[in-house]
């Protein structure tokens, strides 16, 4: 049987193939048919910069490209796929860290690319081509003019313009789910923060939000929002801030506010849910739907990654209680790392969290990390038994867990009133 082949980038910037040397992933896994799906369209190939690529020869010795051949080369996938396996590669010693992104492993076959992946959702309202960036620049400069004073929409402006950030880019187009970031704070200091890294030569890819909108700029922004876009959803909590908790006071003003004036759309939180107690107060105040980010199920690879302060995983379980018993539409923001996530210990920790929290829907979201960055700082994979694989780890939370959903986008769920649908 045809083995997948190695690929790699030339210092031209071609992608190029070694049909004779076998397609590798990281932890020296051999790369088969089973693992692979075609490059789905939306794909970015990547060069992985001073990453050397590794392949393995027929008599299974493994083999390192020079430099004078090239570099490793990595998927980005596009929204609406899940990464199964990280690329293989050898680091050139006293070289940067990489740059905050989700490197999966690719490979060739008579001719044809292909990914370690899943496709997990309906990528439709997320791809690339739903955003045509000529009509994005002029509803920006129309809705700036309309709204000079708002600093939401000069932040989000930045960020759909600057970062291609969909959510962002919604409150332009008036439609689906639609970006508010409230919060510069955070009290959380995770190692993958995409908005503020702590060490000197991690560079996080955006910049955090310096200021805290009013109230009247909130409900500015999200009422027309709610009251007209299609599938509206109103989202706190974005790649451009910090813990929208830390401003649960504006945000429970807000949602007052506006739902005094409709009670169309949903309103979500994306949280890190530190503080069950602000939480309450939103959900009394009439959220509709919280996204709690999480890596695992377990306190130790919680603590590990998201080096909380002043808080403990068992708040982070004890908020999406009080969500399922104030009838909202619970799910978790799972960051997916695989060859840890998919780990014995982990998946068994995270049924018992889907049962002791009653969550309804689970985003994968492919972390955006240097593994040499990333694995360092979290406890050995190797002490939480053995990688089942991410297809293996799907499969048994659907047969364990069938009413919970899996996927990678928030829903725009019809709305409860007290637990019971409008
Ligand atoms: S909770 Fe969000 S903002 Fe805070 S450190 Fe983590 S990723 Fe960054």
């Amino acid at each position: 049987m045809p083995y997948p082949y190695l690929l790699y980038v030339t210092p031209a910037g071609e992608i190029r193939e070694d049909p004779r040397l076998q397609a590798l992933a990281f932890g020296d896994h051999l790369l088969t048919m089973d693992d692979l799906i075609p490059l789905p369209n939306g794909v970015t190939l990547s060069m992985m910069p001073d990453r050397l690529a590794v392949g393995r020869k027929r008599n299974g010795e493994q083999q390192v490209l020079p430099q004078s051949r090239g570099w490793a080369v990595a998927a980005l996938l596009p929204i609406g796929y899940t990464r199964t396996w990280l690329p293989a590669y050898e680091k050139v010693p006293d070289t940067e860290p990489l740059p905050f992104f989700g490197y999966s492993a690719v490979a060739g076959l008579n001719g044809r690319m292909y990914v370690a992946a899943l496709k997990t959702d309906d990528p439709r309202k997320w791809h690339p081509r739903a955003f045509n960036r000529p009509k994005l620049e002029r509803l920006v400069s129309e809705k700036q003019a309309a709204y000079p004073q708002n600093r939401i929409i000069t932040q989000h402006a930045h960020c759909a313009l600057d970062y291609s950030c969909p959510t962002a880019s919604n409150l332009f187009f008036e439609r689906w789910e639609m970006a508010i970031a409230v919060s510069p704070g955070c009290n959380a200091r995770c190692i993958g923060c995409i908005s503020k890294q702590e060490e000197e030569d991690l560079i996080s890819p955006q910049d955090r939000l310096t200021f805290i909108p009013s109230v009247d700029e909130i409900v500015e922004v999200a009422l027309p929002h709610l009251e007209s876009a299609e599938d509206a959803i109103v989202s706190f909590g974005q790649g451009c801030e910090g813990e929208p908790l830390l401003q649960w006071h504006r945000i429970a003003g807000a949602i007052k506010a506006i739902r005094a004036r409709t009670d169309k759309g949903i309103i979500n939180i994306n949280t890190n849910a530190s503080n069950p107690r602000w939480l309450q107060k939103l959900y009394d105040a009439g959220l509709d739907t919280i996204r709690v980010s999480t890596i695992s199920g377990h306190p130790e690879t919680y603590t590990a990654y998201y080096r909380p302060l002043g808080y403990t995983f068992d708040d982070v379980k004890e908020s999406l209680k009080r969500a399922r018993d104030a009838g909202l539409y619970s799910s978790i923001n799972l960051l997916s790392f695989p060859g840890m996530i998919d780990r014995e210990r982990e998946v068994e920790a995270l049924l018992t969290f889907i049962q002791e929290t009653g969550l309804r829907l689970i985003q994968l979201r492919n972390l955006n990390i240097d593994p040499e960055v990333f694995l360092p700082r979290m406890p050995d994979p190797d002490s939480m038994g053995k990688a089942l694989g991410m297809r293996a780890m799907i499969e048994i939370i659907k047969r364990e867990a069938p009413d919970v959903e899996i996927g990678n986008f928030t829903r725009p769920v019809k709305r409860t009133f007290n637990g019971v649908p409008g």
